[in-house]
């Protein structure tokens, strides 16, 4: 009989593996490390793991045989066909009941189908989006797990004792839902993430290019201190921007201005359309990454194509900052709105029940976008669980009112000087339109029908579709 003391398996020990076993082993779970390369195993007990609890295995038999039951197994391998290649090689190890967990990136509908397959071969399956890099594994990620919830029990002390915590030490991880639901989860974390970034770099170019302030001078504005920015990417931001190189001058204005995605930010978007939602920010966001990649036939352009002439800046600084706070703040706001009607679609399309509240604080710590204004809105979702927007809650709308004429000088402004803000503008044309009872769309279907015979709907009388022959007479 082998040694059957381990409490759970992680197979892939990658920089995201070995931290997550480190992170476990600190919260004093027995740990068994396995890895494709097996001398990663040997490698990785001699150095990182060496004087800890961890055991290795020499093989996925070996692993298996080590484990108490029923048996739990984290893979953080490569998303894709690794992680069908290791179920495969599971499935025929395992027993029923046992649990078979996917911490890496996966593609939601990939989990999905797992969860239908390992149902059948009467094995449980978790989908748990992981969050906040390496750092975050080490020492306190934000985990997402969905799929069969009949797992959670067994995996629920672990997962909550490892996750980052927040408040009086909430932790950042609770069951999303079922099939996909926690990458689903993770994939629009990723969406809302690219969004905040773009909305911070939008700032940044709005100060440097119509106030015409130096990277020092950025540094020092009330932006980055404890205001309702309160967050990971202000303050890093507010890092970056100081940060001198070893020259002595400012390392951010020498970076190429062309930046690279790995997808999940294009993921959530495509959902987006996919199901029909107006996540027009994060959209944005990912083909505001497009341009700025397209370096050379910018510079190119910028030979021939003019903007505004002979535009300065004349009004008080120190107003158009705020302007520019209170502009990426309510444009921040109408992100998670949107972040959170994808989810609610999701949730009618899959049949999923989501607990919203639960999802805020799960990113409220741990990973990148994490914020106190995500503490706000668990705080939405604890006063109505069934809040059909942000943008309807008391406090969300009035932030937004508070903000709105800044935004709306901030937007102009900034037009006005030639500068894009696709994010900003996007916010603010979502919330003219969703605020608007009527919209030009009558036009638009009158012209569908006009020209494809697509008929209808009168306002007087919803539910009835009709046809006009729009180039008779009468
Ligand atoms: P990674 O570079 O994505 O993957 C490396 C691991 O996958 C190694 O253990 C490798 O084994 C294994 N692997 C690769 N191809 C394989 C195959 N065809 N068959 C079997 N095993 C294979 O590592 P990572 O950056 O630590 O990320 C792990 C997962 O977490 C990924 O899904 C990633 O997207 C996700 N994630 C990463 C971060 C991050 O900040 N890095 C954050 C959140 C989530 P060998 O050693 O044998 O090559």
């Amino acid at each position: 009989q082998a040694d059957v003391r381990a409490d759970i398996a992680l197979i892939g020990l990658a920089v995201m593996g070995q931290n997550l076993i480190m992170n476990m082993n600190d919260h004093g779970f027995v740990v068994c490390a396995y890895n494709r390369t097996v001398s990663k195993v040997h490698d990785f007990l001699q150095n990182e793991a060496k004087g800890s609890k961890v055991i290795g295995a020499e093989s996925l038999e070996d692993m298996v045989s080590k484990l108490k039951k029923p048996r739990r197994i984290i893979l953080l391998v490569k998303a894709g066909q690794a992680v069908d290649d290791f179920i495969d090689k599971l499935v025929p190890l395992l027993e029923a009941g046992d649990i078979i967990i996917d911490g890496g990136n996966s593609e939601y509908r990939d989990t999905t189908r797992r969860c239908k397959s390992l149902k059948e071969k009467g094995l449980l399956f978790v989908g748990s989006g992981v969050s906040g890099g390496e750092e975050g594994a080490r020492y306190g990620p934000s985990l997402m797990p969905g799929g069969h919830k009949e797992a959670w029990p067994y995996i629920k002390d672990i997962f909550q004792s490892i996750a980052a915590k927040v408040g009086t030490g909430e932790p950042c991880c609770d069951w999303v839902g079922d099939e996909g639901a926690g990458h689903f989860v993770k994939m629009v974390h990723n969406g809302i993430e690219y969004g905040d970034m773009q909305l911070i770099c939008e700032a940044y170019h709005l100060m440097k290019d119509v106030l015409g302030m130096d990277h020092d001078e950025m540094a020092q504005v009330r932006f980055w201190n404890k205001t309702e920015l309160d967050s990971f990417l202000i303050e890093i931001t507010a890092n970056i921007l100081k940060y001198k190189d070893s020259d002595g001058k400012h390392l951010l204005p020498k970076i190429r201005d062309s930046a690279g995605q790995k997808g999940t930010g294009k993921w959530t978007a495509i959902s987006a359309l996919e199901y029909g939602t107006p996540v027009t920010l994060i959209g944005e966001a990912v083909f505001a990454r497009c341009l700025s990649s397209l370096k050379d036939e910018r510079v190119e352009a910028s030979r021939s194509l003019s903007g505004p002439q002979g535009v300065k800046f004349s009004g008080n600084k120190a107003t158009f900052l705020e302007d520019i706070r209170k502009a990426l703040y309510a444009s921040k706001i109408i992100s998670y709105a949107q972040g959170f009607m994808l989810l609610r679609q999701a949730a009618k399309e899959f049949g999923w029940t989501l607990n919203y509240g639960a999802i805020a604080l799960m990113w409220r710590g741990g990973c990148i976008i994490r914020s106190v204004f995500l503490g706000k809105i668990k705080e939405a979702f604890d006063r109505n669980a069934e809040l059909q927007n942000l943008l309807l809650d008391t406090f969300f709308s009035n932030a937004v009112q508070d903000c709105q004429e800044s935004w709306r000088r901030t937007v102009s402004t900034g037009v006005q000087h030639g500068i894009p803000m696709p994010c900003f503008t996007t916010a603010l044309s979502f919330y003219d339109g969703y605020r608007h009872d009527k919209l030009p769309a009558n036009l638009l279907q009158a012209q569908r029908d006009y020209f494809g015979a697509h008929t209808y709907e009168l306002l007087s009388n919803p539910g009835h579709f009709i046809h006009t022959n729009w180039t008779g007479h009468g």
